[in-house]
């Protein structure tokens, strides 16, 4: 049977590139978010791609647990999963409220912390696997007016790295893929032409060219605990 690939927040954006490159290659994907309109996992389509789909809000710990031991019931072992799952609330910390910071760290962090839990445990029995996961150069840089978000995805860094140590005896990699400004729902609202002035290759970055870094890092055996910017330059600075 072919490989099973799970992605969180795979019905837009990054993780929704991923679902459809992770299918022409020749993987079962499962995908996991908050809106896909039932409680039982459905057949579902995107982009002509089947896939089974999840309805399950990765910050909470109860519904991941029943959601991941349901993937494995329907679909099978977990080869690889990719936490694309995340959102921003932008704006200065003095005023960022406490529950959005609670949001912040309990769906980008925390998400992500008991996604992998919660595949390590399949990863395990079949003695093998590959995770991905979606942090941010501004978790590496910092940005103003995206305090808690860096935090957020700073703190998946230290957690991908202590993770890879921890399970790579078990044949098990955990790599970070930190992208830069990517033309997603999440950068809508965003000035291109402003933003673009800090980016050396001069514009945003496409979903599927973030998926390709992905399934890089998800097919490549000697690499683990390793962190791969995707940023058109924007770390280095004009
Ligand atoms: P989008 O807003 O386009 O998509 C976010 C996805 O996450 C959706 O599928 C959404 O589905 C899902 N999601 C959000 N919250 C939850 C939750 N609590 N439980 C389950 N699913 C959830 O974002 P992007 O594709 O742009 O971002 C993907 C990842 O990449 C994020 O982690 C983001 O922080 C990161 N990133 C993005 C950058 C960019 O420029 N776009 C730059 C750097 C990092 P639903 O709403 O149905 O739950």
């Amino acid at each position: 049977m072919s490989r099973l690939c799970v992605v969180t927040g795979g019905s837009r954006g990054i993780g929704r590139a991923v679902l459809r490159l992770m299918a022409q290659n020749g993987c079962r994907v499962a995908v996991v978010s908050r809106n896909q309109g039932a409680a039982l996992p459905v057949v579902a389509s995107l982009d002509g791609v089947d896939h089974m789909a999840f309805s399950c809000d990765v910050s909470k710990e109860e519904e991941v647990q029943k959601t991941f031991e349901e993937i494995q019931k329907t679909c099978g072992s977990i080869s690889y999963l990719v936490n694309a799952a995340g959102i921003n609330r932008d704006g200065l910390l003095l005023r960022t409220k406490p529950e959005d910071m609670v949001a912040l760290i309990h769906t980008n962090l925390m998400g992500s912390m008991l996604t992998c839990k919660a595949a390590l445990r399949s990863m395990l029995q079949i003695q093998g696997g590959a995770i991905v996961n979606i942090g941010s150069v501004v978790g590496m840089k910092g940005n103003a007016g995206q305090t808690v978000y860096s935090a957020s995805k700073a703190g998946l860094e230290g957690f991908t790295r202590s993770l890879a140590k921890e399970v790579a005896s078990r044949n098990i990699r955990v790599n970070l893929l930190a992208p830069g400004l990517i033309r997603t729902d999440m950068t809508e609202g965003l000035r291109e032409a402003k933003e673009v002035r800090n980016v050396p290759l001069g514009r945003f970055g496409e979903p599927e060219e973030v998926a390709q870094a992905v399934f890089f890092l998800l097919e490549s055996p000697y690499i683990t605990g390793q962190v791969l910017v995707v940023d058109g330059g924007l770390q280095l600075g004009m």
